[in-house]
């Protein structure tokens, strides 16, 4: 077998990762290619990171992240197998520690293995991996300081009666992939999908804010993530004493807004300078999105005390 056909070789540096209860080098956790959620889709995970404090790597809203992963996997009908939500966060911690990280991504997975291939997967076990690596800024940093240009994708959100959008769902990411590849093959940085009536959903891993007026707008769609960064960013922002108000949004609104910026474990919190070829605000970084992503990494860093509770640390 040539190099490049090699299925193991790593593009992605995970180092020991937790297989079924084991932690195990990462080329030994490997899977049969006759796995039902390869073949469709069925598969629910986490994206959470751990950041550095000056008392070594802390889980950012670890509970949370564990908590909807079974949220995701009830949604899905998963019954067998599943580990507890105590036994998700030890995995995690574990994985973290064996690995000496001081600060990473985590991605826990619960998938249906290979024991049959029918569209039914109730005879199927549920496996659980969870594997970290390094992860700087998801978008670049030039789409930060600069603020990320957006497009609004031809791909529409699925309605909730055709896909389940409130699960963090392998399936789902066919929606997301498709966007995202789309707009970054015609040269920017994330796509906005709208749903199918045309309101503003989300990007394809990550929930939107407008500002307008020194108001905040968390966009409120029925189909959108219910994302933990959103819910951080929202607290952190009423903490500052801002006005908060959740609305559905047109992508008009979006166009003359104060300020548009994205947020998700990925990427963080994300000034938008550009969606649709038209500047926004100032076409540049916005101050709103500039001082909420200080807040958000001074609360994931354990700089801000108030916020100590969202924190898990390793050791
Ligand atoms: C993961 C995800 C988000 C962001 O959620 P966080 O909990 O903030 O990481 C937003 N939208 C979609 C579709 C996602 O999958």
């Amino acid at each position: 077998m040539s190099e490049s056909h090699d299925p193991t070789a790593p593009g992605i540096d995970a180092g020991r990762i937790w297989f079924d209860g084991r932690l195990v080098p990462q080329e030994q956790a490997q899977v049969s290619v006759l796995t039902h959620a390869m073949h469709y889709g069925t598969s629910v995970f986490e994206g959470i990171r751990a950041y550095a404090t000056d008392r070594g790597p802390a889980v950012f809203r670890l509970r949370d992240h564990s908590r909807r992963l079974l949220e995701s996997a009830r949604i899905l009908g998963m019954r067998n197998d599943l580990p507890s939500v105590e036994e998700i966060d030890d995995a995690i911690l574990a994985t973290i520690r064996a690995n000496d990280r001081a600060s990473c991504y985590v991605r826990p997975l619960l998938w249906y293995g290979a024991e049959s291939l029918g569209v039914n997967p109730g005879r199927n076990r549920v496996h659980f991996m969870v594997a970290t690596w390094s992860w700087g800024t998801y978008l670049g940093d030039e789409a930060v300081a600069k603020g990320a240009r957006l497009i609004t994708s031809s791909w529409r959100r699925s309605p909730a009666d055709v896909m389940p959008t409130k699960a963090k769902a392998g399936g789902n990411y066919v929606n997301s992939v498709l966007a995202n590849q789309e707009a970054r093959e015609l040269g920017y940085d994330e796509a906005l999908l709208l749903d199918a009536q045309g309101f503003v959903a989300e990007g394809s891993g990550e929930n939107l804010f407008l500002v307008r007026d020194g108001v905040l707008y968390p966009v409120a769609h029925s189909v959108n993530l219910r994302g933990i960064t959103r819910d951080s960013v929202i607290r952190l922002a009423e903490a500052d004493g801002v006005t908060v108000r959740e609305s559905m949004a047109t992508r008009d609104e979006l166009y003359t807004a104060d300020e548009v910026f994205m947020v998700g474990t990925a990427a963080e919190v994300t000034p938008i300078a550009e969606i649709d070829r038209r500047p926004i605000g100032a076409g540049a970084a916005g101050p709103f999105a500039m001082r909420m992503r200080e807040r958000y990494l001074a609360a994931a860093t354990g700089e801000d005390e108030r916020f100590a509770a969202w924190l898990t640390f390793v050791s």
